[in-house]
């Protein structure tokens, strides 16, 4: 019976790797009909907060990976969060300590720093050599009696090889002389990763642990606790690194690396899920673009690749271009308005008519090409007209030959004596409304109303006769700091 997990520890954002390592978890448990566990590793009381946890919850469910088990879904193996689990963790170390795997630590902090300095001066590792692991039943009761706190620690083995063979690197293996006695329960009565984790994955029936390379120096202590209590440990697969384009570990300096972020930069998820699932595994063809039903059909284990993946957003934008160009236009035009803005604006930037796809000038370009047809596809090529004043040609052209011979020049008149007082630049500020309010008051000096107004209206401000709305368009190049609404060269 195959089950993996997630293993979240809810101490900030779910970032790009952390998703990655949920998707292959979740790839794998579709592909072969098994059984995806969430659960919340929560035991550095410290760091981890439930606003975390709902925060990633949303997050995973956003990409679309739902669980079988885990928090609020419940499951035969619950509950689900460590913090939850303290009397199971409890009655292990007791085990442990019966079977004679564990037994408890009184060594202070101090002694420890001593040990440690002194191992280091005889150039030895710096590891816990078992002061009390050979203690006798009297001197621990002794301890106990004076009400010295302690901690429980495992018994390593001496001089032992333990190995995995793990589905990304292979054969690994181990020594435990270099492993000291690790804690597996605090004096504070907190329970220790490696040990939690250990306990977990067995009762919880974990059948493939996948996750991230750098868990791999972990898997040594989680696996000496599967054997000390008998349990048959997982199959492990630890996946490689993924990095920035620089090569060096992706970080916040490297921009948005949280799932939370690229949602609200609108991101589809399925783009999303199709660029992750790229970061470490492929086919072994050269198709890039998956929907989600295609990748549960593809994913394979033993594809996940051993050498470090890079996140390379624009990749990532590329991607989710590809995907926007395959939605239906019904599901475009669905999608949450704010969703779609940012869409094209991306699609801006991937064009090449601007330089920053979150300004509030591309928000506002955005809006402006919204309207037509397939937007995605021709955004970029309609916005170098939209920023051009081309009154020249307008001029040339026979279509214009009825607003000329109608006095145009008046009304370009009105329009930039407005312009250099300043009131053109207020209306335009005050949007549509107030914009609409003076065409009105324009008209009326003017004595025109109708196309009569609106015509050369168009044309002395935008220099064409077609167009978006004009208040819009002249709002939207307002955004753009140092541009002057109208072109007064050409006129
Ligand atoms: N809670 C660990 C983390 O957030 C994951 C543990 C594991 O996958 O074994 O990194």
């Amino acid at each position: 019976k195959i089950k993996v997990r997630f293993a979240p520890s809810p101490t900030g954002n779910l970032h790009v790797g952390g998703a990655r390592t949920a998707l292959f978890n979740w790839l794998y448990a579709r592909k072969v009909g098994g059984k995806f566990v969430l659960r919340i590793e929560d035991t550095d009381t410290a760091r981890s907060t439930r606003e975390s946890e709902e925060k990633m919850k949303a997050d995973l469910a956003w990409l679309g990976l739902n669980w079988d088990e885990g928090p609020d879904v419940g499951g035969p193996n619950g509950p689900y969060r460590q913090s939850e689990r303290a009397e199971i963790y409890k009655s292990y170390v007791d085990k442990l300590v019966a079977a004679g795997h564990a037994y408890p630590c009184f060594c202070t902090d101090a002694e420890l720093e001593a040990m440690k300095a002194e191992a280091e001066a005889k150039k030895l590792p710096p590891i816990y050599r078992g002061k009390w692991s050979s203690a006798s039943k009297e001197e621990v009761e002794a301890e106990m009696a004076k009400g010295t706190p302690y901690c429980y620690r495992f018994r390593v083995p001496a001089n032992k090889e333990i190995g995995i063979n793990d589905i990304v690197r292979g054969q690994v293996t181990w020594n435990t002389d270099n492993l000291g006695d690790f804690v597996v329960l605090r004096s504070n009565g907190l329970p220790v990763y490696n040990f939690c984790v250990a306990i977990d994955d067995a009762l919880m029936g974990i059948s493939h642990v996948l996750r991230a390379e750098e868990h791999l120096p972990n898997t040594l202590r989680q696996l000496l606790v599967y054997e000390a209590l008998g349990f048959t440990p997982p199959v492990f697969g630890h996946m490689s690194l993924i990095l920035a384009p620089d090569k060096s570990k992706l970080s916040k300096r490297h921009g948005a690396t949280s799932v939370g972020d690229f949602k609200q930069q609108g991101y589809l998820a399925p783009a999303m899920v199709n660029y992750l699932s790229l970061l470490g595994w492929n086919d072994g063809t050269e198709k890039e673009i998956y929907t989600v039903d295609e990748l549960t059909q593809a994913f394979d284990l033993q594809r996940i690749t051993k050498s470090a993946a890079v996140f390379d957003k624009v990749k990532l934008s590329w991607m989710n271009g590809q995907h926007l160009r395959a939605l239906p236009e019904e599901e475009l035009l669905a999608l949450p308005e704010e969703e779609l803005l940012s869409r094209i604006a991306d699609a801006l930037v991937a064009g090449g008519v601007l330089a920053d796809a979150s300004s509030a000038f591309a928000a506002a370009m955005a809006s402006l090409v919204k309207g037509s047809v397939d937007m995605l596809g021709d955004a970029a090529a309609q916005v170098p007209a939209l920023l051009g004043y081309p009154l020249a040609e307008t001029v040339q052209s026979e279509e214009f030959k009825p607003i000329q011979e109608d006095n145009f020049l008046e009304v370009a008149a009105a329009v930039l004596a407005a312009h250099d007082s300043g009131d053109l630049a207020a209306a335009v500020a005050g949007g549509h409304d107030t914009f609409k309010k003076w065409i009105n008051g324009v008209g009326k000096a003017q004595k025109r109303k109708g196309k009569r107004l609106f015509m050369p209206m168009r044309v002395a401000l935008t220099g064409r006769m077609q167009g978006p709305d004009v208040g819009e368009l002249l709002g939207a190049l307002a955004q753009e700091s140092g541009s002057d609404v109208v072109d007064r060269s050409s006129l």
